[in-house]
């Protein structure tokens, strides 16, 4: 890929309020792979990818250093919405659906900003491609989808607004293994057909085993990066995130 294409974090710190959640943190994304983070509870995963699309403002935390750019645009700064018109869209934690709505309402409402409707039949036909069970469940509430389909639903709504890359916050959590394999065949598909992806797992053997680069993050700092397959092999990744003893 041409240079500084892809997603470029630099230096990067974020407080909420008087707690630093990340200090100096650097990471890339090249353009049409797919990296990991991983890191324990706290360690400011999700934090990051609220930096990343702009919704760190909902959580009172903000950016005190480093930027942000996606394929050369800043877009540390920029509100959430422009974040998205610039291609980036974040599948948030806890696989919130509107629950109330049905599959078919959700999907649309991911469609708010496509430019016309002969793109978003196109993007929901891809969707329902890729999971056909929303298609058999387009006229249920959402809120009724186990959380393996609530978690297929969360992406396809987010693939709706045709991102260019996807922030997946921990998207097997809590889901079954078979349900979990599932999702992490999806992720491959996704990125197959061109979307770069940035997955934030605490289910470390899965997301190394998707991602070409991993970072590990503790304590809001990188402590650890490289080839996911090396990182797989160390013994540090093995007992501490891999469980091996
Ligand atoms: P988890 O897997 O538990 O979500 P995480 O790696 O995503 O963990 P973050 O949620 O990013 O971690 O949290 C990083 C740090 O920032 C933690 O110390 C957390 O307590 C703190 N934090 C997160 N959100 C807020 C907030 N809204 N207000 C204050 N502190 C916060």
């Amino acid at each position: 890929p041409p240079e500084g294409s892809g997603l470029i974090v630099r230096d990067l710190a974020v407080s909420y309020g008087p707690v630093a959640a990340l200090r100096g943190v650097s990471l890339e994304v090249p353009r049409g792979s797919i990296v990991t983070v991983l890191g324990g509870n706290g360690a400011g995963k999700s934090t990051l990818l609220r930096a990343v699309s702009g919704t760190l403002g909902f959580h009172r935390g903000g950016v005190t250093a480093g930027e942000v750019r996606f394929d050369g645009a800043r877009l540390s700064g920029t509100a959430a919405s422009s974040v998205v018109a610039a291609g980036v869209v974040q599948v948030p934690e806890g696989r919130r659906v509107f629950a109330r709505m049905t599959v078919e309402e959700n999907l649309r409402a991911g469609a708010l900003g496509a430019r016309d409707r002969r793109a978003a039949a196109e993007s929901r036909d891809r969707v329902l491609t890729l999971f056909p069970v929303l298609a058999e469940r387009a006229r249920q509430r959402a809120g009724l989808l186990s959380g393996g389909e609530q978690q297929m639903l969360a992406i396809g709504r987010a693939l709706m607004a045709r991102p260019r890359m996807l922030l997946l916050d921990e998207p097997t959590l809590g889901l079954a293994p078979m349900m979990a394999a599932r999702i992490a065949e999806t992720v491959r598909e996704i990125n197959g057909q061109g979307t770069t992806v940035l997955l934030v797992e605490q289910n470390a053997a899965m997301a190394l085993s998707l991602a070409s680069h991993a970072y590990v993050l503790e304590v809001g700092e990188v402590v650890l990066s490289g080839p996911a397959g090396e990182l797989a092999a160390s013994d540090e990744v093995r007992r501490r995130y891999l469980g091996v003893e």
